[in-house]
Order: C-alpha cells, then sequence, then structure tokens
C-alpha cells in the first residue's frame, strides 16, 4: 500500500469570538495518514509504528488545493523576453495582432504552457481551467500541445479546457471545429462577446448552447459588455440554459455588465443566475469587478481565475492565484478574520477549513490528499499577505516545493 504519513501539520479546529465576533482562528498540529491519494487518519499525536514515506511539515498551514479557474495556456508567453503591450484600438485588432506574435516567439505552445503549469503549481493550484484558441487560423495546433502540456502532469492537476472561439464562432466561422475540439477533449465551449465580436447576439449565442447541447458539454463566454448590451447577453444567455437544461453546466467569465443592474433589477437577475446554477468567474480586474459578495449572497458561485499572465493582452499577471484573490478581498474591504477566511473560498470552489459557524470541515478523511502547505497561522492570514507556499500536494505526491 501506498502510505505517506505528514507530522507536524497545522490544521484550523475553530474560532474565539468576543462579543459574537470572532477575532482568532484556533488551530492545531496534527499527523496526517494518506492511503492511495486519500486521507485515511487525522491522529492527534504521532503513531511511530506507522509504516510509509515521512514528511515533516514543520508546522506550516494545511489548505486545500488552489483552483486556477481562468487562464490561457496557450497565450502567455512565460520562459520568453521581456516584452511589453502595443496599444490597439479594437479587441479585433488585439487578435488579429497576436497569432503573429505568439507563433514568432521562440518557445512552442506545449513549451509556454509547461512553463504556466509550472508556476500556477507553485502557487498551490491543484485544479485549473484554461481556455485555448481554436479558430480557423490555427485549427486544433494549440489545443494539441496544451493537452499534450497537462497530459505530462495528469496526476498533479486536474484539468478542464475550453474551446475557445476568440476569433469569434460566428465572424470567423469556428463551429466546426469548436466540434472536433469538444471530441478531442475540451469539455466546455468558449465564446467571446457575441454582439461586439459577432455581430449578432442571439445567433452567437444560439450555436453555443447548440454546441454544448450536442457535444454534452458546459459553456463558459469571456463577457466584456456592459450595460444594456452586456445584460441582453445574461437575459438571453438564462434563456438558452433552461431551454438546453444545462444547470450547473454554465459559466460567464469577467461579467462587467454586473456591475451596471441595481435594485430589483439585481435581485431579479442574480436570482436567476443562482437558480440557473450559472457561475461567475472573475479575474478581480481593478476597475470593473462585478459585485462579487453580493452574487454569493445571492446564492452565485463566484470563481477567481489570473487570466492574463504576461501574454499580448496584458503585461502583468504573475500567475499566482493566492495574490489574486487577495486583491480581491482588498477591493472588496475584507479585513476581519471571519471575512478574510471566507475569501479563500474564492479559489477553493467554496472548500474551506472552517464553515461559517466557524466549526471544522476539513479535512476529513476520506478527502482526497489535494493540499497547499503555506507558511501563515490560519486563512485569513494567508489571504491577506499572501503567504510563501511551502509545498503544493496532489493526490499525495508533493507537485512544488518541498516537506
Ligand atoms: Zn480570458
Amino acid at each position: 500500500m501506498n502510505r505517506i504519513i505528514i507530522q507536524q501539520v497545522r490544521i484550523e479546529t475553530g474560532v474565539k469570538k468576543v462579543a459574537g465576533i470572532v477575532t482568532e482562528t484556533v488551530t492545531d498540529l496534527v499527523t496526517l495518514v494518506i492511503e492511495e491519494g486519500v486521507i485515511s487518519q487525522v491522529l492527534k499525536e504521532d503513531d511511530a509504528e506507522l509504516v510509509g514515506k515521512r514528511y515533516d511539515a514543520k508546522g506550516a498551514l494545511l489548505l486545500p488545493g488552489f483552483t486556477e479557474k481562468h487562464c490561457h495556456l496557450d497565450k502567455s508567453r512565460l520562459g520568453t523576453d521581456w516584452q511589453a503591450v502595443k496599444r490597439v484600438d479594437s479587441i479585433v485588432e488585439r487578435f488579429e495582432m497576436e497569432i503573429g506574435e505568439l507563433n514568432r516567439l521562440p518557445l512552442s505552445v506545449a513549451q509556454r504552457a509547461e512553463q504556466l503549469i509550472q508556476v500556477s503549481l507553485q502557487a498551490g493550484v491543484t485544479s485549473l481551467r484554461s481556455h485555448v484558441d481554436v479558430h480557423p487560423r490555427v485549427n486544433l495546433a494549440y489545443l494539441d500541445q496544451v493537452m499534450d502540456a497537462l497530459g505530462a502532469h495528469s496526476s498533479e492537476l486536474k484539468s478542464e479546457i475550453v474551446a475557445f472561439p476568440q476569433h469569434g464562432l460566428l465572424r470567423n466561422d469556428s463551429r466546426d471545429l469548436i466540434r472536433q475540439a469538444l471530441k478531442k477533449g475540451a469539455s466546455l465551449v468558449g465564446g467571446v462577446d457575441p454582439t461586439a465580436v459577432d455581430g449578432d447576439m442571439k445567433k452567437s449565442l444560439d450555436a453555443t448552447f447548440e454546441l454544448a447541447y450536442e457535444q454534452g458539454a458546459g459553456i463558459d463566454l469571456h463577457l466584456h459588455e456592459r450595460d444594456e448590451m452586456g445584460l441582453a447577453t445574461f437575459d438571453y444567455f438564462l434563456e438558452l440554459v433552461e431551454k438546453y437544461q444545462l444547470q450547473n453546466k454554465t459559466a460567464v467569465s469577467h461579467a462587467f455588465a454586473l456591475a451596471d443592474v441595481k435594485g430589483a433589477q439585481q435581485k431579479e437577475l442574480f436570482g436567476r443566475l443562482a437558480e440557473q446554477g450559472v457561475s461567475i468567474i472573475t479575474s478581480a480586474p481593478l476597475g470593473s469587478m462585478p459585485p462579487v459578495l453580493t452574487l454569493q449572497e445571492a446564492g452565485v458561485k463566484v470563481h477567481v481565475g489570473c487570466d492574463n499572465i504576461f501574454d499580448n493582452w496584458s503585461p502583468y499577471g504573475n500567475g499566482d492565484i493566492l495574490e489574486r484573490v487577495g486583491r480581491l478581498g482588498e477591493m472588496t474591504n475584507q479585513v476581519t478574520e471571519f471575512e478574510l477566511s471566507r475569501t479563500l473560498g474564492f479559489i477553493t470552489e467554496g472548500l474551506t477549513p472552517l464553515n461559517d459557524q466557524g466549526e471544522k470541515v476539513w479535512p476529513a478523511v476520506g478527502d482526497a490528499a489535494d493540499f497547499v502547505f503555506v507558511e501563515a497561522s490560519c486563512s485569513a492570514e494567508a489571504v491577506a499577505r499572501r503567504s510563501r507556499r511551502v509545498a503544493t500536494m496532489a493526490g499525495g505526491k508533493i507537485t512544488a516545493g518541498q516537506l
């Protein structure tokens, strides 16, 4: 049997409150026993008799593995020389220029994807969603290379691929290529600004949903459009989720227009998003983030992804998802022990060591051994201070750092 024993692991066990307010997180040191990639025991006292590969976490805090919910493994220039971004007048000009620039880089798509995978693993990521360009200018070439890069890490990183018609699903008819990508291993249909890029919001979304329905795939749409234009897209998107019964299988990334709706209209729209299980993914952009806390209160699932990481669209971004969620915390004024501990959930699919009542819910026997070991006293500190990652572990295997 493949058994791993990790001693001196700090886990969160509860909270201290003063006058009903959480003032402190309580932790304990335990020994974790992992068998076949799953936690089999959480021991208060170490058992020296246990045979297996031993590690010493030296008091590092255990957190659930992070999820990077929005990146582009084919677009990052990581590993190549510094280059800033050229100004353009439109998104069309940007993506027309992008293909030539990417193809001129000295590293292949697979090599650059590998660089970003390494950065993600070091950041604590155990699960990742990547968009990959699929359109007539590149056919399935980028997809093949990203799949090769991810395939080499299949035991270290859970991944899902969004087949992304960056040049428009209709504008540069990419429908058949997207279909082929889904048959090859992508599990979601992507899309971008159906009005601004495709010029016909309803036709574009119809085609997107038809493809998803036909191939049993999910959907993750880039939507930067604002105000009435963006809100009309949300309205029709929700109509189609219902029509094709794609509840809990779709997401809208960026979703800036959700910041443009208030009052009763907001309540109605957010309620529909929750009801249809449409999740919202944000890169916590400075200035145009949707109201993530209000969305959560309405029952909408919200996730964070780094998105641009040193690519043709932005010279910024370092691939550190914990840093990104810390930024979200700052932007939404999350400052108390309780608020910061909840903020972690944006990068862990909502899984936090303590529940909203301050009771321990994780780690438990039977949970997957997908962890991050962090140099912090509690999750609140880790989020606020973007604490150093000591090691990342997936299925009981160290994938970055060391113990
Ligand atoms: Zn994106």
